[in-house]
């Protein structure tokens, strides 16, 4: 797909005209209706690497080339408490706030083998039982809810304070998402099962989103993340962008992209070891303090590791 589709479309082209190739990818591939899944995915990488290219040319980290820093140091929340016995989830909440952590993320939409909706409200009492008052505490769904149980839930686990409620039904469903949105107070999470900006167009325009989660390997790299952060902060509607268990590229772009998103939330940051995350010659970053440092080097400020690589490639 990258060599047959997308690098006829940027061969010999000047990297620094970027946002200009992104259209143009886009451009391309919008005949074919490839607005989703790996085709986006595949303009994303191209995009990333563009952008790498413009700010190893300037001298500077990425998050510079995109504008600069809109702050020091970027504020993580950590992810996910996966589920598991209540108590057991309690305990890994717990140790990830004696960790530094100031906010976190917990697995909610438990199956019917599980114990259901009951479940995840007693999942939620123990968690803020075992963390108090003072941490973040944001819940994904994953999309296991339909719109009536997301709304029922929230209004039940609303009393134990959820920074915010992630994908509680299917991404496709925006009318669900509209009707959560304004029937529960819990604030409403979502954007990693987007590609492209239309589908985040119309989420914001309905007003079905207190934060947006794009997920740079989807969206379509920093031109489209960027450019969905100005959209979002015209409708007041934060930033958190989703990492999950992305490769290690793409963690690091999200690390920049937060730097210069001015109405950035906090970045996800996945405590949960990821083998194709450490694909560099160094570590990535880690927190400390709940907050991450950012890349001196210029470019994305790491380099990978080609025998690290060597492990995953398709013969
Ligand atoms: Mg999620």
């Amino acid at each position: 797909m990258v060599r047959d589709l997308l690098w006829p479309v940027v061969e010999g082209k000047d990297a620094r005209d970027v946002q200009g190739l992104h259209d143009a990818m886009f451009a391309t591939l919008r005949p074919w209706g490839h607005y989703r899944g790996f085709v986006q995915e595949g303009m994303s990488g191209i995009d990333q690497a563009l952008w790498d290219i413009v700010a190893q040319a300037q001298r500077v980290p990425l998050y510079r080339a995109l504008g600069g820093a809109a702050r020091e140091r970027v504020p993580v929340y950590g992810s996910k408490v996966y589920t598991a016995e209540p108590r057991a989830m309690a305990e890994e909440a717990r140790a990830a706030v004696a960790r530094g952590h100031h906010a976190i993320k917990i697995q909610l939409g438990r199956s019917a083998e599980w114990g259901g909706p009951n479940a995840d409200v007693e999942v939620c009492r123990v968690i803020r039982e075992a963390i108090g008052p003072e941490i973040a505490m944001g819940a994904d769904v994953n999309s296991a809810y339909d719109a009536a149980t997301a709304v029922r839930v929230c209004h039940r686990v609303a009393k134990f304070d959820l920074w915010f409620i992630e994908e509680p039904v299917f991404p496709d469903d925006i009318d669900g998402y509209e009707l959560v949105r304004r029937s529960q107070p819990i604030p409403v999470a979502a954007g990693e099962s987007e590609f492209g900006l239309f589908g985040f167009r119309e989420l914001l325009k309905r007003r079905a989103l207190d934060y947006v989660q794009p997920e740079i390997a989807r969206i379509g790299g920093f031109t489209a993340a960027m450019r969905l952060g100005a959209l979002a902060q015209t409708h007041n509607v934060k930033v958190a962008p989703h990492t999950g268990f992305s490769c290690g590229v793409a963690q690091l772009a999200s690390l920049h992209l937060a730097a210069a998103t001015p109405s950035l939330a906090r970045l996800e940051w996945m405590w949960i070891a990821n083998p194709l995350a450490e694909i560099f010659t160094t570590p990535l970053p880690q927190p400390v303090n709940g907050e991450l440092a950012l890349p001196e080097r210029p470019g994305l400020g790491l380099s990978l590791d080609r025998k690290k690589l060597e492990k995953y490639a398709l013969r």
